[in-house]
């Protein structure tokens, strides 16, 4: 038993853990509603990934050109392979357009056409009349659009009577008879532990891209809520699938936005040659992110590559000329000076696939709550418990995300969280009474942490962690890579029973943060590669290159996947959501319906 630790109590109507795009919306959303809302975050509302995405987020408003939802719709199950869960997906894509005319009204300084309506850029994958033309559909403030949400939400939930707990990290969720009520959470500034009681507990956490060597994500992009969920005995799912962007800077890993190749960039290898015509005559340099990144791959190794390794690719902006590339794309221009010496209006800018996002996370209906796999009903809702955002596994990207939807899952799932709150939870209502010795897993694990004294030092196991993760659950993938791969894994768990924190303190104790984040990333590489190992078919982000097809006879189900506390997983499946909420979608194509 840990040393006893002083909890200071709060009780809330609901928590939301994170201030990303989808948390502040969820956050403000739930104040508005009446409910004495918290959101605890580890970093500033504002330092919260989203604020680095450039591109821009999608709905069918049809500003350019015509557009309808129900193409959205039909882009999006497209881009998923398959495997997206299609009520979600519908709800997703209809739900756009009045969420972003609201975002509009909060205050969004959205880049604007002459007619002073919102500027829409083409960007891969989305098209009009089921894939026939190219859809004008991604709503953009220049390059710097998840920048401009992400202030625009902290504004709004500022105005509402939302309290924040910045620069508290939350360690695990608080669970009792299978019900979540609350989370237990560590004040960097002084050191004090909190325990927050909730009625609902919301999980924001974000994506976990640092589990690998090379990718665009923020260093704090190490996925909490992830952990904590398999550490509460539930599972996560599709954690195979993880996308790569083709366009992160070769070397920093930093994102080029699609949305340059939308404005009219390409790319090419070292004969000077547009491959994309090639692999993708139509969409050419805007097929989907996932087709591109293996075209890359494949262009490198069969010796096409440039640079002196023969590496990478390049991406060409310069043909845009200076005032297109100030207006739509400043930050980009800066951003290839910074971490490339390359400036953008006269040479093009080395680029590689990068580790962007995770398809896969925490499984949830479109409401929010996180369901699991119960007596056999796949659907099961865990009480208390929501997740949204990047974390969350909706699933509206199934096997691969089209860009741009991202920050639209965020608006869309962030409100539907909250109006579904308020149809749960009778504002301050008394809380269910607590068991005395709930916290103590929680504390045992976090003394533990705190006191270890082994001589592993936690940078270098990060690093091997990194590394197996890059080099065997890549771009491609084989089962004798995988399993090489999921044999180092077993290495870094043993390795980090063996870690050192050298820092007791409880104050800004980074080295201690950083443990914690290790051991919540180490969790989600292994339910990772051992997902990615055992499905054997090729589907969205997932390519394997022993099993090139997709296999929907055997495959069109999500894996779901467990992992107790000595680090065994186990796998299971849900059925992927094939009906609609409504008849409305019935206009997409009945061939096309089939898959
Ligand atoms: C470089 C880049 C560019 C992108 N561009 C686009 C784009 O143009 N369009 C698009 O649709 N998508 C884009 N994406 C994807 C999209 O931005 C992300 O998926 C999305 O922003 C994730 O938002 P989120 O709210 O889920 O989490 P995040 O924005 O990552 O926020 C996570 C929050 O959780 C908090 N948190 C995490 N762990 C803890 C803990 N233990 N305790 C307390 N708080 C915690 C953090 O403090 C933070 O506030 C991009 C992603 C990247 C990396």
């Amino acid at each position: 038993m840990a040393q006893s630790y002083e909890l200071i109590e709060h009780t809330y109507d609901t928590i939301v853990v994170g201030a990303g795009g989808a948390g502040l919306r969820a956050t403000f959303g739930m104040a508005e509603k009446g409910l004495k809302t918290a959101c605890i975050t580890k970093v500033f509302p504002t330092r919260s990934h989203t604020a680095a995405a450039q591109g821009g987020i999608s709905a069918a408003l049809g500003n350019m050109d015509e557009d309808d939802w129900r193409w959205h719709m039909y882009d999006t199950i497209k881009g998923s392979d398959w495997l997206g869960d299609q009520d979600a997906i519908e709800y997703m894509c209809r739900e756009a357009i009045p969420s972003i005319i609201e975002l509009e009204h909060y205050g969004v300084p959205f880049s604007r056409t002459p007619e002073g309506k919102i500027y829409q850029r083409p960007f891969g994958g989305m098209t009009t009349h089921f894939g026939q033309g190219t859809a004008q559909r991604t709503c953009a403030a220049a390059d710097m659009t998840g920048h401009a949400i992400l202030a625009t939400l902290y504004q709004q939930s500022l105005k509402f009577d939302a309290e924040f707990f910045v620069e508290y990290i939350a360690l695990d969720l608080i669970m009792e008879g299978g019900e979540c009520r609350g989370v237990l959470a560590w004040c960097l500034d002084d050191g004090s532990l909190h325990l927050f009681r909730s009625h609902v507990t919301v999980l924001a956490t974000g994506g976990y891209g640092r589990c690998y060597l090379s990718c665009t994500s923020a260093h704090t992009c190490t996925g909490d809520g992830n952990a904590m969920v398999l550490r509460a005995g539930l599972p996560l799912q599709d954690m195979e699938f993880v996308q790569f962007h083709p366009t992160g800077i070769y070397g920093s890993g930093c994102l080029i936005t699609e949305g340059v190749r939308g404005e009219g960039g390409y790319l090419t290898n070292s004969e000077g040659e547009r491959f994309m015509e090639r692999y993708a005559p139509n969409a050419k340099d805007l097929a989907s992110r996932d087709v591109v990144s293996r075209s890359i791959t494949i262009e490198i190794r069969e010796g096409r590559g440039v640079g002196l390794e023969q590496d990478h690719a390049y991406l060409h902006l310069e043909h845009l000329g200076k005032a297109v590339i100030q207006e739509r794309l400043p930050g980009i221009a800066e951003t290839a000076r910074i971490f490339a010496g390359v400036d953008v209006t006269r040479e093009p800018i080395p680029i590689i696939p990068t580790v962007h996002y995770n398809m896969g996370g925490i499984p949830t209906n479109y409401r929010g709550e996180v369901v699991t796999l119960e007596d056999g009903n796949p659907d099961t809702v865990v009480p208390g418990l929501m997740a949204i955002g990047e974390a969350a596994c909706v699933s509206v990207h199934g096997a691969n995300r089209l860009g741009s939807n991202s920050l639209l899952d965020l608006v869309v799932f962030g409100r539907s969280a909250a109006v579904r709150c308020s149809e749960l939870i009778e504002p301050r209502s008394a809380h269910k009474p607590l068991s005395e010795n709930v916290c103590e897993k929680a504390l045992d694990r976090f003394d533990a942490i705190r006191y270890a004294s082994g001589d592993q030092r936690t940078a270098a196991i990060r690093l091997d962690m990194q590394r197996a993760m890059q080099n065997h659950a890549s771009v491609f993938r084989t089962g004798e890579v995988l399993s090489e791969g999921v044999e180092k894994i077993n290495q870094v768990e043993t390795a980090f029973k063996d870690v050192s924190v050298s820092d007791r303190s409880l104050v800004w104790n980074t080295d201690l943060v950083e443990t914690l984040e290790l051991d919540n990333m180490i969790g989600q590489a292994s339910v990772t590669i051992r997902s990615a190992e055992n499905r054997t078919e090729s589907r969205g982000g997932h390519a394997r290159e022993d099993f090139s097809a997709r296999d929907d006879k055997e495959w069109m189900k999500h894996t779901v996947i467990w992992r107790d506390d000595d680090g065994k997983t186990t796998i299971d499946y849900r059925p992927v959501h094939l009906y609609t909420l409504t008849d409305e979608v019935d206009v997409i194509p009945p061939k096309k319906r089939v898959y």
